[in-house]
C-alpha cells in the first residue's frame, strides 16, 4: 500500500524555515549533538533531496540522532485543529507500511554513508564523533494485537519504539483525542515488557499523563519522553491547544527523572519562542527542573512549522550560548548529546534475548 505524499506536502502547514546553515561554524573543542527525535519523510517539504540527513547532521555536528519513521501516516491528515485520524488501518496495513518506510530510510541512510547505532558500542562511537542514526517509530501500530512483530523491528534495526501517536492503537491512550482506555490496555504493558527484554528504548511521548504513570510503573528499564516540553502550572488535557494539550506534567516529568530517564524539549515556536537562544533558555531551565542528567534535544525535525530550532546548526547557536553564559561544559555535553547516549545504551545493554 502506499499513500498520496503530494497531497500530504500540498496539505502541509506553513513551510519550514529554510535551513539557514552559517558558514564557518569552527570550534576549537567541538560539542556534539545528539537529537532524541527527528524525521525525514513526514509533512512538510524537506524532502531527502533538498536536505539529506549526512550534510544536515554534519553542518551542526550532530552525531547521534533518532530518525523517527511516523507508524501511523497513511491514516492522517492535517486540519485546523491539527494532525488527526482519517482512516483505520485494515490488518497487515500497519506492518507493511512500516516495512516500506523502514526500507526508504534505510536506503536514504546509506546513500549518505550514515551508520547505524545499534549496539551501545555503536553509541559511545557517536559520541567520539563519528555520526550515526538510530532508527525509531512513532506509534507502534504495527504490532497490532501481539508484541512479535517487535522481535522483527529488532533485527531490522529499529531501537526505539514510542508507543502512540495520532490514530487509535491498541497499546494506550494518547494525548490530542479523548482518552478510551484509562491509560494503558493489557498489550501496551505488555510491548513496554517486550521492549525492555529486547533491549528497546520506549518512548512516552504522546501519551497521556496516567499512561506515562502506568508506564513508568512497568518499565524495568529508564523510559524517554522524546519530544515536547514540561509545564509547571497547567494539567494537559486533549481539550487543549494541541501544543498544550501535547505537554507532560512536571510531576510526571519528574517520575521519568527519578527512573533515570531523560525528557526531549521541542523547538515549538508557542511554547519556547522563537530563536535558537529562547529554546536555550527553556532547555536550560527544565535540566534546573528536573536535575542536568535528564534533559535532552528532541527537535520533531521537519514536523514542525516554523521551529526556533530548524537545523543542527541552530543546535550549535544554543551550545554556544550556554558557552557564553557560562555554564559549565559537562552540564552541557549532558544535555547536547550525554543524556540521550546514556539512556540508550542503558536500553541497550539490558537486551536478554
Ligand atoms: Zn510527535
Amino acid at each position: 500500500m502506499d499513500i498520496d505524499r503530494r497531497q500530504f506536502v500540498l496539505g502541509a502547514l506553513a513551510a519550514s524555515c529554510a535551513a539557514v546553515e552559517p558558514a564557518g561554524a569552527e570550534h576549537a573543542a567541538p560539542v556534539f549533538i545528539g537529537d532524541m527525535h527527528s524525521h525525514l519523510f513526514f509533512f512538510g517539504n524537506n524532502t531527502p533531496a533538498k536536505k539529506p540527513l549526512g550534510r544536515s547532521m554534519a553542518a551542526g555536528n550532530a552525531t547521534l540522532v533518532a530518525w523517527s519513521l511516523v507508524g501511523d501516516v497513511p491514516w492522517l491528515r492535517i486540519t485546523g485543529k491539527g494532525i488527526k485520524q482519517k482512516g483505520q488501518p485494515r490488518r497487515g496495513e500497519a506492518i507493511a507500511w512500516f516495512e516500506d518506510d523502514l526500507a526508504r530510510i534505510k536506503q536514504h541512510i546509506a546513500d549518505e554513508n550514515l551508520k547505524l547505532a545499534l549496539t551501545p558500542a555503536d553509541v559511545d562511537k557517536a559520541l567520539a564523533g563519528e555520526p550515526h542514526v538510530v532508527l525509531t517509530v512513532e506509534g507502534a501500530t504495527f504490532v497490532e494485537d501481539n508484541t512479535a512483530p517487535l522481535a522483527h523491528a529488532y533485527e531490522l534495526g529499529v531501537r526505539s519504539v514510542q508507543l502512540v501517536h495520532y490514530i487509535e492503537n491498541p497499546l494506550g491512550d494518547f494525548q490530542t483525542e479523548a482518552p478510551q482506555y484509562d491509560g494503558l490496555t493489557d498489550l501496551g504493558r505488555q510491548v513496554i515488557e517486550e521492549c525492555n527484554r529486547l533491549g528497546m528504548l520506549v518512548d512516552l511521548a504522546h501519551c497521556t499523563d496516567i499512561a506515562a504513570r502506568q508506564a513508568l510503573e512497568v518499565a524495568t528499564q529508564p523510559l524517554v519522553w522524546s519530544h515536547s516540553s514540561v509545564t509547571r502550572t497547567r494539567q494537559p488535557n486533549w481539550k487543549m491547544p494541541v501544543w498544550q494539550a501535547r505537554q507532560l506534567s512536571l510531576a510526571t516529568a519528574k517520575l521519568i527523572a527519578e527512573k533515570g530517564g531523560v525528557v526531549g524539549v521541542w523547538p515549538m515556536r508557542a511554547d519556547v519562542g522563537a530563536t535558537p537562544e529562547s529554546y536555550a533558555q527553556r532547555v536550560w531551565e527544565l535540566g534546573e527542573w528536573l536535575g542536568d542528567d535528564h534533559v535532552a534535544f528532541g527537535t520533531d525535525m521537519n514536523a514542525i512549522s516554523r521551529p526556533a530550532i530548524a537545523s543542527y546548526a541552530d543546535l550549535q547557536k544554543v551550545v554556544r550560548y550556554w558557552q557564553k553564559a557560562g555554564f559549565p561544559g559537562e552540564s552541557i555535553h549532558k544535555l547536547a548529546i550525554g543524556n540521550f547516549a546514556r539512556v540508550l545504551k542503558t536500553a541497550m545493554s539490558a537486551r536478554q534475548a
